[in-house]
Order: C-alpha cells, then structure tokens, then sequence
C-alpha cells in the first residue's frame, strides 16, 4: 500500500480548508439573519454534515482495514485501542457506542449497498437513511440476484427522500416488493423481517427502578415495539391536554389548580402512576406464594379523617390522606388496624363498585363531582366511598361518588365531606372552611 505524500493529499487539505472556513464565522453571527434564511441554511448544514459522514465512514473504514492488517501481522496497527471504535473514540469525543456504531454502518454501507455512499457522500441522504437502507438491504432474502439488489436500493433512496425515518423503516421491510411479484410473497417477507425484529426486541427488553430517597423512584425501561404503543396509548389517552383540571378563582376568573403538573412529561408522568393504581392486582399471578398485591394498612384512626401515618405491606410509609384515597379507589387492599394494632377488617376486591353500580353512577354524576367546573367525564374519574368501605360496608351507590384522581387526592388530602342531596339524588361537597353545600355544575346545575 502506498501512502500519498501529505502536502499533496486532497484529503489533508480540505480539512485544514474546513477549519479554516470555520474559523472565519462566530456562532453569534446567526442572529442577525432573517428566519426563512437560517432554516435554509440549517437544511444545508444538515446536507454537509451527511457529506461529512460520509468520510468518517471512509476514514474508519481505512483504520478498520489497517488494523485486520496488523493483526495478520502486516504493517503497523492504528492506535492503541481494543478495536477500531476504541481507537477513534479515544482520539475525538470518548463515545464508544458511536465510534462502534459508525464503523459497523461504514462497513455495511460498503458490503451491502453501491448507490448509498454516494448518495451519503453528495448530501442527499442522511447518515440516519443511509444507516437504515443500509440495514434494510443487508436482511434481504438469501435468493435474492444482484439486479434485485439494486432496485430496492433504488428505491428506499427516492422513498428516503420523502419519508420520515419511522415510515421509511416500515416501508423497508415491505421492499422486496420492488421486484417480487406477488403480494403473498411480499407479505411472507414481511413477517419474516417483523418476525426476526420482534425477536431480537424480546432479546432487549428490560426495566429497572431505583430510590432516590426522596419521595421518588427513577427506572429505566426497554420495551417491544407493540407494548411500547400500548403504553404510549394508554397515558395519552390518561394525559389527554384537553381534560383540563382546575377549579376558577372566584375573585381573577382564572383557573387556580391546573392538576398535576403543566408539562407534557409532567402530566405523562402522573398518567403513568395513575395507570399503576390501576392494575388488576387482584387478578396478577402470585408469585411462589407471594402476594402481587400491596395491602396499606392503616389505623380505624387514620381511616376515619386522623393524621397518623400508614404504611404499605413493603414498608413505604404514606401520608393519612393518600392511605385513605388508596383505600377507598385503587386496587389496593387496606388493613385496618384497631387500637391493638390488630386487623379489624381486610378489605377485599367486593370493596369496589361493581360494573352496574359503577354504570349507574356516571349515570348519576355525569363526570367528576369535585366543585366546580372539574370537566374530567366519567371515563376519567374513580368512585370514591362517601363513608369508609370498612366502616360502611356497603357498594350501594347511594355511598359512592365519582372524583378525577386530582380531585380525588384532594378530597382525602382535605377531608372534604360529601353527601347525596335527599331532594335530587345528586352528589354534594363541604369543602374545607365553607358551611355550603357545592356541585359540579358542569355536569349537574
Ligand atoms: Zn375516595
Ligand atoms: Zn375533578
């Protein structure tokens, strides 16, 4: 292998000429320039960046080759790392998991495709296409001809063109039907394709929480795809920005509680607890004899409006208004405790209302019956046990009212009392300090 001399060498120079270039602008000279032209020029900075991408991927494929030389004892080895990825991560950046990733995609690119380094190298794809049509073409079927190659990389790269990189993985795995002729056949690789993806994401899946002995729990989750969107589904549709919770200051008109949390992040992650309250636990497998479901057990004390703290089966302590609020709605089984310390009553699944009851009441109620103006419908509120379960030990729904889980925490929290008005049959609320009784009149006038 000869080596150009380096005061000749294009490559040497137009780096040099890039510094250069780059050394004659400040990043503040951005802010004089109209918007229309700074997303123009972003487009084309996005376009060099792909083009400069592609001679990384030149270049770690230049160390890649010279180290496989070494290592069959021929000519000098490139730096000092474990592999290639090392080495180019040691010298720039310190990301492995990226040197790593772009001397696979380098490679790929090179074994897999004939038109993408082009395309890469001349800004019309970006490095993220390039990775995928590049992965797209590498799981083509074995029986595939050359010819055939070509199309579907002829493809992608038009489609690339006018896809986002969601729809254009999608529409990789559907390619082979750029040559093949029916669509049983493209089908059939499809699932194949699909099928090979969902096992690699079972490989993948994990979850981890941990304490941070504040009040809170951090975790970290790998899904497949599919629950994935379940998830994402189930607290949108718990997160949805149009139930709006608040109740209207009297004196500014404006809304003064606006739920938990404003930020989609925030509001995803209160949906996100709301969907845990929610489990069937009563129902969850048991596992080698222990229970699945966490019981909260409680004094009669703590249960009848007192201040004393409980305590979860695991040894989380929560404060008397949540233990009464977990008590009354969520799947969770209270243990109530006498002055001895004794179970007075285990409550048990018959604590909740039933289907028909619960009917009957978004019948009644409408929505939340937090005053005033809640607009959570029926489809988001939890029944809430005017008296204790434990005390009342009934389901009848003349013992039961419907509460967002906002209003329901606040109802606990303040000890709010509520009654069946004896007139209409419709749910009223004392709120803490006031001698009237208040209705949603949202839903019931
Ligand atoms: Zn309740
Ligand atoms: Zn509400």
């Amino acid at each position: 292998m000869s080596v150009a001399a380096l005061d000749t060498h294009p490559v040497p120079a137009c780096v040099h000429g890039l510094h250069a270039l780059l050394d004659t602008v400040s990043t503040a000279a951005w802010d004089g320039l109209d918007p229309t032209e700074v997303r123009r020029l972003l487009a084309e900075i996005g376009r060099a960046e792909a083009r400069l991408s592609a001679h990384k991927m030149a270049a770690a494929r230049v160390l890649e080759k010279a180290r496989k030389a070494a290592a069959n004892g021929d000519g000098p080895r490139p730096g000092t790392g474990t592999s290639t990825g090392a080495t180019i991560s040691f010298d720039f950046g310190g990301d492995r998991g990226g040197a790593d990733a772009l001397v696979n995609t380098a490679q790929r690119i090179e074994e897999q495709t004939t038109l993408i380094e082009n395309a890469l190298a001349s800004g019309v794809i970006s490095t993220k296409q390039a990775d995928l049509i590049s992965r797209a073409l590498a799981k083509l079927p074995d029986d595939v001809t050359p010819e055939q190659r070509e199309r579907c990389e002829e493809t992608l790269l038009k489609d690339a063109q006018k896809l986002t990189l969601k729809d254009l993985r999608r529409r990789a795995a559907r390619i082979t039907d750029a040559y093949k002729k029916t669509t049983d056949e493209v089908d059939a690789d499809e699932d194949e394709i699909l099928r090979r993806r969902e096992e690699e994401a079972r490989k993948k899946t994990s979850f981890s929480m941990w304490d941070n002995n504040d009040g809170t729990v951090t975790g970290r989750f790998t899904l497949p795809e599919a629950q994935g969107a379940m998830l994402k589904t189930a607290l949108d549709a718990l997160a949805a920005p149009h139930q709006k919770v608040g109740t209207v200051n009297a004196a500014t008109g404006q809304m003064d509680e606006v739920g938990f949390g404003q930020t989609y992040p925030q509001r995803l992650g209160h949906a996100f607890a709301t969907l845990v309250e929610h489990l069937p636990a009563d129902r969850l497998p048991t596992n080698g004899g222990v229970s699945a479901v966490v019981t909260v057990n409680l004094d009669l004390d703590t249960l009848m409006g007192g201040i004393k703290a409980a305590g979860l089966s695991d040894g989380t302590r929560i404060s008397a208004g949540e233990a009464r609020r977990l008590a009354c709605s969520a799947q969770i089984v209270p243990m109530v405790l006498g002055g001895t310390s004794l179970p007075l009553d285990l409550g048990s699944a018959n604590r909740f209302f039933n289907r028909a009851s619960r009917r009957a009441m978004e019948k009644r109620d409408g929505g939340c019956t937090a005053p005033d103006n809640c607009d959570r419908d029926a489809r988001w509120t939890e029944a809430h046990h005017l008296n204790p379960y434990a005390i009342s030990k009934t389901t009848d729904i003349r013992d039961g009212a419907l509460l967002c889980p906002f209003h329901h925490h606040r109802a606990h929290e303040q000890g709010w009392v509520g009654r069946i008005n004896p007139d209409d049959g419709h749910v009223e609320w004392k709120l803490p300090g006031s001698d009237t009784w208040q209705r949603n009149t949202r839903w019931r006038p």
